[in-house]
């Protein structure tokens, strides 16, 4: 096996903690332009929801996915965590995007980490902290075109992940050696990693955390990071290289939109390496996607108590257009 054809290319999708599930529905949609492209339960936990936002169809690389637990304490942001979450949007939007999320009564800031990106930092309404990169480098990939975001300054996807960790060096060695990535730049305690060219979506950042706390994984933290590859054969055998590099990787998962295997790297955080098959629309038409609650089949048997348990979400009509809202 070469390990140029196998390593991952960039993320699939980053899933974090949240609160209450329709405050997480209303930012995600309304605050930041994502379309809920799946309504589903926790696998482990069929009692509570499992939401999905990305682009239009939920390509690998534009989403982010949420367990909401009512009632969660508050998480920590710490060390041994996936800190922050960023998107690209196009250059010179962040104007817009300030005033916006501030109408919708958040508090955006501009913020700068030494680079010459522009950045917006605003956090969930958990505390998840969320950036807007506005870049110049080029970023192929086409938004969702919502009525309330126009495509001139729509999130493209995933622009990067910041991992604050005890022990950078550790953290970067996996990434480099085991997962194909490469260094691009390092300032202070901040080293950027990329695959390929480097683009949008292939971006980390190592940030060594110095004696600042280690993180607590709760409401308004990041649970884990997934990394994109083609196929299942592709990721069967990332799987048994991994394994036989030493780490304890999980058996194969079916998350019915994707499989999956999950390891945790030496800083703590959690990675997972999902595939891009078979995707959002497997289940539900392009148009439909989530609009109603989907349950994988060994899941269907038990509908009747699941929808008993979780409360009913209102989804802004925008989220299909042409259609009635949910
Ligand atoms: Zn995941």
């Amino acid at each position: 096996m070469t390990r140029s054809t196998v390593s991952p290319v960039g993320f699939h999708h980053v899933t974090a903690i949240a609160g209450d599930p329709q405050k997480n529905v209303d930012f995600y949609l309304t605050g930041l332009g994502l379309r809920l492209v799946k309504k589903t339960v926790n696998f482990d936990d069929p009692g509570t929801y499992h939401l999905y936002y990305g682009d239009e169809s939920g390509r690998p690389g534009s989403l982010i996915t949420f367990f909401p637990w009512r009632g969660i304490q508050q998480g920590v942001v710490g060390a041994g965590q996936a800190t922050q979450t960023a998107f690209s949007v196009p250059a010179g939007s962040l104007g817009w995007w300030v005033s916006h999320l501030e109408r919708l009564g958040f508090a955006p800031r501009i913020t700068s980490n030494g680079s010459d990106e522009e950045r917006l930092l605003v956090l969930d309404p958990d505390g998840l902290q969320i950036e807007l990169v506005a870049t110049n480098a080029s970023d192929p990939r086409d938004p969702w075109d919502s009525s309330l975001h126009p495509a001139e300054i729509a999130i493209r996807g995933q622009h990067s992940s910041v991992l604050t960790v005890r022990d950078p060096d550790k953290t970067i060695e996996l990434l480099t050696s085991d997962l194909g990535m490469h260094v691009v730049s390092a300032a202070g305690n901040r080293t950027r990693l990329a695959w390929g060219d480097g683009l949008p979506g292939a971006i980390i950042d190592v940030v060594g955390s110095g004696l600042s706390p280690e993180g607590l994984t709760a409401g308004g933290a990041v649970h884990h990071i997934a990394f994109r590859v083609p196929d299942q054969a592709t990721q069967m055998a990332w799987r048994e290289e991994l394994v036989s590099r030493g780490h304890r990787v999980t058996e194969i998962l079916d998350r019915n939109y994707f499989t999956s295997i999950y390891f945790r790297e030496p800083g703590g955080v959690l990675y997972e390496i999902a595939t891009d098959t078979p995707g959002f629309d497997v289940d539900e038409p392009l148009l439909e996607l989530g609009r109603s609650l989907k349950l994988p089949p060994w899941l269907e048997p038990n509908r009747e108590m699941i929808e008993a348990r979780v409360a009913p979400l209102s989804v802004p009509g925008f989220n299909n257009p042409g259609g009635n809202a949910a």
